[in-house]
C-alpha cells in the first residue's frame, strides 16, 4: 500500500476515535477533556507519521528495543512516553528521548529513573502503573501499597509524579474503572496529580466514562498487528 492510503485509513480511524470520545464526554463529564496517544508497537515508523498531520504528536513506546530501532524515522514532532514494563537496566537507554515513563511500578525503578534524570540534569515526569485487577500476569504496583509507593517516590529528587496508569482486566466490568478513578481522586491534589492514563481499543468508552484523561490506542488507529 502506497502511504498515502495507509494515512487515509488511519485518518478515518482516528475521526471516529475522536467523535466516541467527544459523545462520552458529552454523555458522562460535560466539559471534560481526554487525550489521545497513538500506541505504536510493531507499526512500521512510516504508518506512525501519518498522525502528526491529524493533530496527534503523542506516542506510547512498549519495547526499549523496538523503540531505538524507529526513533530516527520519527517526525521530529514526536513526544514520546515509555508504556511497557521497563526493566532497571534498561532506563539508561531511554532517559534522555522519553517525555514520560508511565509504566513505573516500584520503588527501585523510581530511584534509577531518578538517579539518571539527575546525572542528566533533568527531571522526569512519571506515572504510577497500577496494577487494579490484581492480575499475576500484569505489571503495576498493588493498589492496596500505592499510597506508600506515592509517599517514597515523591521523596526524589529526579523525578515528577503526574498521575496514574493502568490495564484494567479484559472482561469490560465497570468495577475497575471505578477504583482506579477513585484512587485518582484519592491521590490527585496530595500529588498534583492531572493525568489518569486509561483505556485502550476495546474500552476507551469506558474509561472515558470513569474520568481517565489519556486514552493509548494501537490496533483501533493503526489496525491489526500484522504486518
Ligand atoms: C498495546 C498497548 C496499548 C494499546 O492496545 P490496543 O488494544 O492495541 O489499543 C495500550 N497500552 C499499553 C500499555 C499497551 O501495551
Amino acid at each position: 500500500m502506497e502511504n498515502s492510503s495507509i494515512c487515509d485509513e488511519i485518518r478515518e480511524n482516528l475521526r471516529v476515535i475522536r467523535e466516541n470520545i467527544s459523545e462520552a464526554l458529552d454523555r458522562y463529564r460535560s466539559g471534560g477533556k481526554t487525550d489521545i496517544m497513538a500506541v505504536t508497537k510493531t507499526v512500521p515508523a512510516e504508518a506512525v507519521n501519518c498522525v502528526f498531520d491529524m493533530g496527534l504528536n503523542l506516542l506510547g513506546e512498549n519495547r526499549v528495543q523496538e523503540y531505538q530501532s524507529k526513533a530516527e524515522r520519527y517526525d521530529k514532532r514526536a513526544e514520546v512516553h515509555f508504556i511497557g514494563h521497563l526493566q532497571t537496566n534498561k532506563v539508561k537507554y531511554i532517559i534522555n528521548s522519553m517525555k514520560m515513563i508511565q509504566s513505573v511500578d516500584s520503588f527501585k525503578l523510581a530511584q534509577e529513573i531518578s538517579r539518571l534524570s539527575s546525572v542528566n540534569n533533568k527531571v522526569m515526569d512519571i506515572l504510577c502503573e497500577v496494577n487494579i485487577g490484581g492480575e499475576e500476569s500484569k505489571s503495576g504496583a498493588d493498589p492496596e501499597e500505592l499510597e506508600y509507593l506515592l509517599e517514597q517516590i515523591s521523596a526524589l529528587d529526579g523525578v515528577r509524579i503526574r498521575g496514574l496508569m493502568a490495564i484494567p482486566p479484559p472482561g469490560g466490568s465497570d468495577i475497575y474503572f471505578g477504583r482506579m478513578q477513585e484512587l485518582y481522586e484519592r491521590f490527585k491534589s496530595e500529588y498534583n496529580m492531572n493525568i489518569l492514563s486509561m483505556g485502550m481499543t476495546h474500552d476507551y468508552v469506558q474509561a472515558v466514562k470513569y474520568g481517565s484523561t489519556l486514552v493509548r490506542i494501537g490496533t483501533g488507529l493503526f489496525g491489526a498487528r500484522n504486518y
